[in-house]
């Protein structure tokens, strides 16, 4: 979707859609036509069902003075728009309003009511957001989800101000779009080693990129992570990935870790088949970091922030690691492998261990599907988070919020430490009952987290989208992509 700004309306041929404010007054351009057809405009609003609920429209009959071939007013209650999140739900309104008539290029005209532009900017994000589709593996054009927009030229006086913004948002969008993409590629066509290539790709954005293979982590003696990948042929690997946007200071911001498990069958304690094909998406939270750290590269985000995936596939085979199996953690700790199904969180002690140990964050931050559990718990429209820190978890909570990407604040207290208690190790993989798998996890993630505020996410419940939802068309979600980069931003704003 191309985006272009204009001061004012010079030439009225095409689709103009305009925001139409509650209590104000009609935009001069409608006026005027309004006044030469004798009231029709007025009579049109009077009489359409448009209600400024900011979800109805009215599509208005072209009358003879205008060159427009389509004129569709937006109803919108500004005192009813509280968040960035809400004008970008408005703005994904109003591209399936667009894509149900199937307009592709419009000329957007928005009044001016903030000073700064920021959520008329919103608006353009959320309309861009609900325009992605994931359409490749479609060979016959009648298949795919169409998506018409593909043009708005935004006319206002604001224009200035809604482009800065709206550079921002465009770079968020596009580590969103990348996240999306790799959460619905299928496991065949995105192993490991694909996975890491895509994200070598990012190098071009100035990110600095490293990839560990299976040498250098036997090196590193990630015995947990390898564990894991033994049973499959598509060999294990770890990609590393930095952003220094305050070049001056040797600090890390923050450090984002991410499972990225590109299979999940469960390994020897495989899972049944039904909906096994959902385990594609295994690796959702290797695929937010690296749509994370494309956003903070576009944006020239003003931090020092590095990231690590984990990138293994976890198969059943003669040489797949058995229950019971003790591993040992680069961390030096051990492990007793009850379930060969709760790998993820083997990936994450090795891979949350490298990152504070190479990089020193100040801020750690870990996303991982971890757990079926956590869809128990809350459903699938928040994130299970658990935290050691209640300044960052107060800031991510409050970034959720903003951007309709909520979290939920889950327990994480030294009770639950007896549950990943092992008679042969360190510690075990799984808890000993049926309750608080979510925490069980977590608890187990704490144990390699050395000094270092930190969140853990469990995203099992908010990567794929089954229908759709306000910004997101089903599918792969990309959640997390901009709630991390709004926790940095304000962040950044309190340091
Ligand atoms: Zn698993």
């Amino acid at each position: 979707m191309k985006i272009n700004f204009n001061t004012s309306l010079n030439n009225d041929k095409g689709t103009l859609v305009f925001v139409h404010l509650k209590g104000k007054p009609i935009d001069k351009y409608l006026d005027n036509l309004n006044k030469k057809s004798k009231g029709y405009i007025n009579k049109i609003i009077k009489v359409s069902s448009i209600e400024f609920n900011n979800s109805s429209y009215a599509d208005v009959i072209v009358p003879k003075n205008s060159n427009a071939d389509r004129i569709i007013l937006i109803g919108v209650d500004l005192a009813k728009l509280k968040s960035e999140f809400e004008f970008g739900k408005l703005g994904s309104y109003i591209t399936s309003v667009l894509n149900e008539k199937k307009i592709k290029d419009i000329k957007f005209i928005i009044p001016d009511f903030s000073k700064k532009g920021m959520y008329e900017a919103n608006i353009l994000y959320g309309m861009a957001l609900n325009t992605y589709r994931f359409n490749k593996y479609f060979t016959e054009n009648s298949k795919k989800r169409r998506n018409y927009l593909n043009t708005i030229a935004v006319v206002s006086k604001n224009h200035k101000l809604i482009k800065e913004h709206w550079l921002r948002y465009n770079a968020i969008k596009e580590g969103v779009f990348l996240t999306r993409n790799l959460v619905s590629e299928p496991a065949n066509n995105l192993t490991p080693v694909l996975l890491a290539k895509e994200a070598k790709k990012l190098k071009n954005t100035g990110l600095k990129i490293n990839v560990l293979d299976e040498k250098k982590l036997k090196a590193l003696k990630m015995g947990a992570l390898l564990g894991v990948a033994q049973g499959s042929a598509n060999k294990p690997f770890v990609v590393t990935l930095e952003w220094r946007g305050r070049p001056k200071s040797k600090d890390t911001d923050f450090s984002f870790v991410g499972k990225g498990v590109t299979f999940d069958t469960g390994g020897i304690s495989i899972k049944p088949s039904g909906g096994m094909e959902e385990m594609k998406y295994d690796m959702g939270g290797s695929a937010v970091v690296l749509g994370l750290m494309k956003s903070i590269a576009l944006s020239k985000a003003k931090a020092n922030i590095s990231a690590v995936v984990g990138l293994v596939e976890n198969m059943p085979s003669g040489t797949a690691q058995r229950p019971g199996d003790v591993v040992t953690s680069m961390s030096g700790k051990t492990i007793e492998v009850i379930n060969t199904d709760a790998e993820g969180r083997l990936v994450l002690a090795d891979v949350v261990w490298y990152a504070q140990k190479k990089f020193k964050p100040k801020n750690l931050v870990d996303l991982a599907t971890l757990t079926g559990a956590i869809i128990v718990s809350i459903g699938q429209e928040k994130a299970g988070m658990f935290s050691n820190s209640t300044k960052l978890s107060n800031l991510l909570e409050k970034a959720g919020k903003e951007v309709g990407e909520p979290v939920w604040s889950m327990p994480i207290d030294n009770t639950y430490e007896k549950d990943i208690r092992s008679d042969i190790a360190d510690m075990k993989n799984v808890g000993s009952g049926r309750g608080a798998g979510s925490t069980a996890g977590a608890i187990f993630v704490k144990r390699f987290i050395d000094n270092v505020n930190w969140i853990h996410l469990d995203i099992a419940g908010v990567t794929w989208a089954k229908s759709d939802k306000p910004l997101v068309p089903k599918g792969g979600t990309g959640y997390g992509v901009r709630l991390l980069e709004e926790m940095v931003l304000q962040y950044l704003k309190n340091e």
